[in-house]
């Protein structure tokens, strides 16, 4: 059995090799991502696997179904790159990894949020300039004064009620599929009112028609002039140009973003600034906002788990049986 890993990085190497080795399957990694220009090097393997945000057209599964590759195995949670339609009409089954690490996701959005809850993007930047005042636009709150708002609350948000709610704060949330196992941790509600009473909203929502722009101009006009958004889910939940207005015009206090609309093909480049879109270069210059490169999952352990699991998922499915994580 020979499997192909698209979109390899030098991250993920050693524990494809080790993997290989364990399995005693030949594993060949490239660093290309797929696509229809990239799908030809897949002939003679019998699986693939790949990751990225770019989207996966039809021409690529078609392709897939011309050489005898039965699945992709996706090395990440988010499979809204992906055309499923197209899959299935190809017999490619899909899987993705539904949950690797969801504490690496939580830490992340956490440590967002209390670096800007303590201010710290402001103080930074008012150092750099030889400014060591303070006053009461700086003047922070504990976290355990907190009432955190999660929207949607499976692995991802679940872990982040668990931690915030071991840091004392309050949380709230709002999904809609009830969840009995988090009553300990949190207080389930609708999603108005997440809006309008949390210190801190935080999304961890998949991204679906029902969800783009969940956070529009309207939400954020509801939520709190103290409040902080973090996003580290996928950035077209947010209306980027609403956020930055609401910003702007202190409608909301900040946010942490690991993840933006428009992000799909800058992940993994190094650009230069002033080639950044827009709406990259107005955040990046606010204090009060806080960008990572869709980087929340990136932990060793997220990685080495993905890999495994996705690739356990790629030899189940080409043995013709039911996988782990089945998308489509
Ligand atoms: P999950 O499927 O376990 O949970 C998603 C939850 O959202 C479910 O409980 C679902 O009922 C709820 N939901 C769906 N529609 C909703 C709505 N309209 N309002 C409120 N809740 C709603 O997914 P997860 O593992 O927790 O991941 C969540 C998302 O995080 C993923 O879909 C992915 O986009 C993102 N993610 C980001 C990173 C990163 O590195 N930044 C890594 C992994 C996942």
């Amino acid at each position: 059995m020979k499997i192909l890993c698209y979109a390899v990085s030098a991250e993920e190497e050693p524990y494809l090799k080790n993997w290989s080795q364990q399995n005693n399957i030949k594993v060949d990694l490239v660093p290309t991502p797929l696509s229809d220009n990239s799908v030809y090097l897949a002939q003679g393997y019998d699986g693939v696997s790949s990751v990225g945000m770019l989207p996966v057209n039809e021409e690529v599964y078609a392709t897939f179904e011309k050489f005898g590759i039965k699945q992709l195995a996706v090395r990440q949670v988010g499979v809204d790159n992906q055309d499923l339609q197209a899959a299935k009409k190809h017999h490619i089954t899909i899987t993705n990894v539904r949950s690797y690490s969801p504490r690496a996701i939580a830490e992340m959005g956490v440590t967002q949020a209390m670096y800007l809850l303590r201010k710290i993007g402001i103080y930074q930047n008012r150092m750099a300039q030889g400014n060591f005042t303070w006053d009461p636009t700086t003047v922070s709150t504990e976290i355990f004064n907190c009432t955190v708002g999660l929207i949607g609350t499976g692995h991802i948000g679940g872990a982040s009620a668990q931690i915030y709610s071991a840091l004392g704060a309050k949380v709230i949330a709002y999904d809609p599929n009830y969840n009995a196992d988090l009553e300990p941790y949190l207080t389930f509600t609708d999603f108005e009112t997440v809006l309008k009473t949390a210190d801190i909203v935080s999304l961890h929502v998949p991204l679906l028609p029902a969800t783009q722009k969940i956070i529009d101009r309207q939400a954020l006009k509801k939520m709190k002039n103290t409040a902080i958004l973090i996003n580290v889910a996928r950035g077209e939940l947010v209306d980027t140009p609403a956020l930055i207005a609401a910003l702007e015009n202190r409608k909301i206090a900040a946010a942490g973003l690991d993840t933006l609309a428009d992000e799909a093909k800058l992940i993994g480049q190094h650009l230069q600034a002033s080639n950044l879109p827009h709406d990259y270069q107005v955040l990046s210059q606010m204090p009060n906002v806080l960008l990572t490169p869709h980087v929340a999952f990136f932990t060793k352990l997220a990685v080495k788990n993905y890999i495994e699991i996705a690739l356990n998922d790629a030899v189940t499915v080409i043995k013709g049986k039911k996988p782990r994580n089945l998308i489509c």
